[in-house]
């Protein structure tokens, strides 16, 4: 006999709305990960006023994010998050994460019209600069102060300096290593430190950003 209730119709979308978020699933998410906890723990750091013209998440396995390395990105108003998770810090880190470029889109005046927190990053980067350079690397057909993602500086990064010896000259320096890749990427893993785990750390190593989010968060 077939079990209609557990039985599974595949690619069939399912909607919840968690507070004042809805969410689509696409995929199943781990055993171990429970969606309504996760929004909660969401729901509970967070002041409503992030939440705002927030048009939903999009729980989903892409080809996008195994092409690209990556595990969730922000395009308008929408968070689209991979479905595969280890667990629920993992699922929470990457919301609150993408949440950082939403609220970045919200209040772009506010965060950098004053320019303190790029004048942060790119002193971290000046940093990081003479790091590598101590670490035996020719570095002067990078430009250390540019403030947008660029392919290429990128691709020096993570490619030719990799993972292992990325964490070692960002250490100190840089949240995470991946703070290092742009302004926007510094404010959104600042923005996670900040929200999901990590604050303290973030007052230490990034003062001006752990200031500026706290102004944000204040604001109503
Ligand atoms: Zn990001």
């Amino acid at each position: 006999m077939i079990d209609y209730i557990t039985e599974k119709v595949k690619d069939t979308p399912r909607y919840f709305r968690f507070g004042g978020i809805d969410v689509v699933q696409g995929d199943d998410l781990p055993d171990n990960v429970n969606m309504d906890a996760v929004f909660r723990t969401i729901e509970a750091a967070l002041p409503p006023h992030f939440l705002r013209k927030l048009k939903g998440v999009k729980i989903k396995h892409l080809d996008f994010f195994n092409d690209r390395n990556a595990s969730a990105f922000y395009k308008d108003g929408i968070l689209h998050i991979t479905s595969d998770q280890d667990s629920n810090n993992d699922l929470i880190n990457d919301i609150c994460h993408e949440l950082g470029h939403h609220v970045e889109e919200l209040y772009p005046s506010e965060i950098y019209e004053d320019t303190e927190v790029a004048e942060e990053f790119l002193r971290k980067r000046k940093q990081l600069k003479s790091e590598i350079q101590s670490e035996g690397y020719w570095v002067s057909e990078y430009n250390f102060q540019e403030l947008a993602y660029n392919d290429k500086f990128d691709n020096f990064l993570y490619k030719r300096l990799g993972k292992t010896m990325l964490r070692m000259v960002t250490a100190g320096i840089f949240i995470r290593p991946y703070a290092s890749v742009s302004l926007r990427e510094y404010f959104a893993t600042g923005f996670e430190a900040y929200y999901c785990g990590n604050k303290e750390s973030l007052h230490k190593v990034s003062p001006i950003l752990y200031k500026k989010i706290d102004t944000l968060h204040n604001l109503v």
